[in-house]
């Protein structure tokens, strides 16, 4: 047999988690890569998703989701942002965050579409583009601080502009959205048809006292915005795949003709235990002091350290700059570092435009403590 068949994304390899993750397990490296914690999530979670599979949720669910979980979100945000969102028409389950993104992308991206992406971005939303036959167009935000240059989106958005990514706490640098560039998006925006996805599933781990500048805050940017949020991030979870999208009715209508043929709906159970487990908002409330500690644990370790830091402002991941030890190109480094020392990072390159190199790694902090303090060792021994 002699088929041909083209492939719809040419230039791209193996996503950097998979590699990374799997070149730590072959070489029995601490994995600090792929973002997932390596403790277990709340066995009383566990017991109320394994009720409902006893209880007879197995069959389909309704396409957006479970009504008992739609509401138990719907009362969340109205309770976290002020924010209504009808259950019935507003919100919906998906399975895991990534694929709210992708159903979003479809749903919105034809041919020569412009969307606007932030660099360092997370790696599925340039695939998802041009799968669509979108067209990325990317701002670069420049290592420590990766803050955004408005003068610069503006220059980049224009009346081909279907779309803006933003993606606040942002993976994988750890920089926060203030205020102020939430009113920079609201006001560029404004009077246009442009849609904005803004991923936000890192919204319960943000540090310092920052308080998280979700998208639904601000009247005119909801009324062009999905929110997407992570159940897999914050009930640590991320084999389970389930996340949701919030979105005003109109925009969620166009969602659901493509997000029905896709997944059609979500694992049942599930849907119910967390819609059960939401009932205390104290299961999603303590999760930035709980990883703040994990962070300043880990921080404090490396403090003697040859790396260097600005600590991370939200997120699980913490960034670290490697220019004092060595100028190897960061990925080559990142493999170096897991099989020569045994722990495993990420690079940011691959996030970046043209592969920039900053001479930066990724660190994952959701991790036991005992974790950290190992990973910690190897850093101070480098
Ligand atoms: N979101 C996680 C990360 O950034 C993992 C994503 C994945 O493995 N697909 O590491």
């Amino acid at each position: 047999m002699n088929m041909q068949h083209k492939s719809k994304l040419p230039h791209v390899g193996t996503t950097i988690f998979s590699v990374m993750s799997g070149l730590a397990k072959t070489h029995d490296a601490i994995n600090l890569s792929q973002g997932f914690p390596d403790f277990g999530s709340d066995q009383k979670l566990i017991d109320l998703v394994s009720k409902a599979m006893n209880s007879g949720y197995n069959q389909y669910a309704p396409m957006a989701g479970s009504l008992e979980l739609r509401k138990a979100i719907s009362k969340k945000m109205e309770a976290l942002y002020n924010s209504s969102y009808h259950p019935e028409h507003e919100i919906t389950v998906t399975a895991g965050a990534t694929q709210a993104i992708s159903t979003i992308i479809t749903t919105f991206i034809n041919k020569n579409d412009e969307v606007v992406i932030f660099k360092p971005a997370y790696d599925s939303y340039e695939p998802g583009i041009k799968l669509n036959g979108g067209i990325p167009i990317a701002v670069q935000l420049q290592a420590p601080d990766f803050s955004i240059d408005w003068e610069e989106v503006k220059q980049k958005v224009n009346n081909q502009t279907k779309m803006i990514i933003i993606n606040t706490p942002h993976n994988p640098s750890g920089m926060v959205f203030s205020k102020a560039d939430l009113l920079e998006l609201h006001e560029i925006t404004r009077g246009t048809d442009i849609i904005v996805l803004s991923d936000e599933v890192y919204e319960h781990m943000i540090y310092d006292g920052k308080e998280h500048q979700s998208a639904c805050l601000f009247p005119d940017l909801k009324s062009r915005s999905f929110v997407v949020a992570s159940f897999c991030k914050t009930f640590h979870n991320t084999g389970w795949r389930i996340g949701y999208c919030c979105a005003p009715k109109e925009l969620m209508k166009l969602f659901m003709q493509v997000h029905q043929f896709s997944v059609f709906c979500v694992h049942h159970p599930t849907q119910k235990g967390i819609a059960d487990y939401m009932q205390e908002p104290k299961h999603y409330m303590g999760l930035s002091e709980f990883y703040q500690n994990k962070r300043d644990l880990f921080l404090s370790l490396i403090e003697h350290s040859r790396f260097s830091f600005k600590p991370s402002s939200g997120t699980y991941f913490q960034v670290l700059d490697y220019s004092n030890i060595t100028q190897e190109y960061d990925l080559d480094y990142a493999k170096r570092l897991t099989v020569e020392s045994g722990l495993a990072s990420i690079p940011l390159s691959v996030f970046n435009e043209n592969n920039l190199d900053n001479k930066v790694l990724r660190f994952c902090f959701a991790k036991k403590d005992e974790t950290l303090k190992k990973a910690a060792e190897i850093l101070n021994s480098i």
